[in-house]
């Protein structure tokens, strides 16, 4: 359902068909994030439900670091961030600085209705209504919350790794 254009995930114009779901990063952003990912996750606001969502995948039951993707504390350890929330006023210095720390190439994936656009909260005067009014964005999960296979589904599409990982069809 990650799409790379947040024009893409609007409904109603353009036939299933015709649907522009995320494809591969180029292929040097591959060669140097495709077998080991390591993501800062920035919550800017919202309700925590993205956060919780996307947590998940690091459970047991997900086990991200399978796919080699990992979050870490540092941005300065990070290929890029995962924002979650519209980001609030006070959030924005604060993404920022984050966004600068985090070395280049990176990448930014928002994930969430409000990461993207606002969510609930657009047009509030305290919210910048998503992530791209603050930094460019690669990569948009949509959801309110996303379930957590939307959120892995996104990011290995992003990686080109989707095939690579199919679960193993019931017999
Ligand atoms: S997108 Fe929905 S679930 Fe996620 S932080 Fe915003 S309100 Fe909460």
């Amino acid at each position: 359902m990650a799409t790379q254009r947040r024009e893409d995930l609007l409904l109603g114009g353009p036939g299933l068909e015709e649907i522009r779901l995320a494809g591969a990063l180029d292929e040097t952003l591959r060669r140097l994030f495709g077998r080991s990912l390591r993501l800062r996750q920035v919550s800017a606001g919202g309700c925590s439900a993205c956060e919780a969502d996307t947590n998940v995948l690091g459970t047991i039951g997900w086990d991200l670091g399978r796919f080699g993707i990992q979050f870490v504390a540092s941005p300065r350890h990070a290929d890029g961030l995962l924002i979650t929330g519209p980001v609030t006023q006070n959030m924005e210095l604060a993404l920022r600085k984050t966004w600068d720390a985090v070395p280049s190439p990176k990448i930014v994936l928002a994930v969430g209705a409000c990461a993207i656009a606002g969510g609930p909260f657009v047009g509030h005067p305290e919210v910048n209504d998503g992530a791209a009014s603050v930094v460019p964005v690669d990569l948009y999960i949509p959801g309110c919350p996303p379930h957590p296979l939307t959120i892995l589904d996104g990011l290995l599409r992003m990686l080109d790794r989707l095939e690579e990982h199919r679960l193993p069809a019931k017999p």
